[in-house]
């Protein structure tokens, strides 16, 4: 029986992503194994209906094997209290599924070059966990604005919270074990632990879970320093794992040294739910051009390919993301169908077929 996938193709790029996405898969996997049903969300939906996120497809979210969004979010689209819908369909996803760890791979493929000059950048191949449900982003909508002259936000940092994505990174170490040059397992912490205190229990909580993964080196940065690292010595990293916010500037940086958000995926894992998109947000500028880069989002399919593989124990899926995974690079390397923000002259249909092509 097929596979259900909740598919949120979302707004601006979102559906020309998502669909190249499902072109890719569907070739790859074979035309029966996963159903993509097709739901409304984001701001175009609310535009129709009033709802983000319909109860429709709140209800497949939960009871589907997995979730795969394109983007979401318009300009001027906005609440009746004027705040902007933004990508409030996905942060709600976030928090109603309590998708914790949000997974950033970076790493730069060959063909695509890279705009760090000093640093190595042969072996730039590492994952950012982002903690997913608190740190700043927890304070969402619950901020303080007092008389138009002071405005404050509440950092959450939780032994749960903190211990659950710390956890999620060491494993994923163990399963990468091999995959830095210097044959490490590494995860470095990255915090701001020598300014604030939710900072330092973040690093304590994060210190304390390692002692059960021995084999994994544990190792520290506050943020800023790693800014610095990122770029001047990036095949140094493995796993890193931060705080919401902190993930979030981090990712973006790092997304920027291996080509930029159209190649960048990213997935959200919950304890029973996951939800892969691209990194990138609804690109509003490019929508309906045809030039956005499929790539990032057929990435976060791979891996959720590689995901569904794991729990519904089919070997075929896996091998189906590895088939995938190879096409891209191969697509990548030739150069000759490349998307235009990698410096080529690809629509997103051309990258699409010279990726279904290289998969035969
Ligand atoms: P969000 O708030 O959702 O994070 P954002 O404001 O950070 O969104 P993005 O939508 O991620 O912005 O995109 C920033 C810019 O990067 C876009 O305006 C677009 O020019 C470029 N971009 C993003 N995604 C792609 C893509 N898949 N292909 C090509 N260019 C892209
Ligand atoms: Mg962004």
């Amino acid at each position: 029986m097929a596979i259900e996938i909740a598919t949120i193709e979302g707004d601006g790029i979102g559906p020309e992503v998502t669909q190249a996405a499902i072109k890719v898969l569907r070739e790859a996997c074979g035309h029966d194994a996963l159903d993509f049903v097709m739901l409304e969300g984001g701001a175009s939906s609310y535009q129709k209906t009033g709802q983000v996120l319909p109860q429709e497809t709140a209800n497949a979210c939960a009871d589907m094997a997995a979730i795969l969004h394109g983007a979401a979010g318009l300009p001027g689209v906005v609440f009746p209290d004027g705040t902007e819908v933004g990508n409030e369909l996905h942060l709600r996803l976030r928090f109603d599924l309590d998708l914790y760890a949000n997974v950033r791979p970076i790493k730069l493929l060959s063909g695509v070059r890279s705009p760090l000059r000093d640093a190595d950048t042969t072996g730039i191949d590492y994952v950012i966990v982002r903690e997913n449900t608190e740190g700043l982003y927890a304070s969402r909508g619950g901020g303080i604005e007092l008389r138009n002259e002071v405005a404050t936000d509440t950092l959450l940092i939780t032994r749960k919270g903190t211990d659950r994505v710390a956890r999620f990174a060491f494993e994923l170490a163990q399963k990468r074990s091999g995959a830095l040059r210097d044959g490490q397992s590494r995860v470095t912490v990255c915090d701001k632990a020598n300014i604030l205190k939710s900072f330092a229990f973040f690093r304590r909580v994060c210190q304390e879970a390692s002692a059960d993964y021995p084999d994994v080196e544990l190792d520290y940065s506050y943020v800023d320093a790693m800014t610095v690292h990122l770029v001047k010595r990036p095949d140094f990293y493995d796993v890193i794992v931060a705080e919401n916010l902190l993930g979030d500037i981090i990712s973006d940086l790092g997304a920027a040294t291996v080509g930029g958000m159209g190649i960048s995926p990213s997935a959200e894992i919950g304890p029973a739910h996951a939800l892969f998109q691209g990194a990138h947000g609804s690109a509003p500028d490019i929508a309906g051009l045809g030039v956005a880069s499929p790539v990032a989002t057929i990435l976060s399919g791979v891996h959720m390919l590689r995901w569904l593989a794991d729990r519904n124990d089919a070997p075929g899926l896996s091998e189906a993301a590895d088939r995938i995974d190879a096409a891209v690079v191969n697509v990548l390397a030739q150069g000759v169908s490349l998307p235009r923000d990698l410096g080529g002259q690809a629509s997103c249909t051309e990258v699409t077929e010279a990726i279904c092509f290289a998969l035969n």
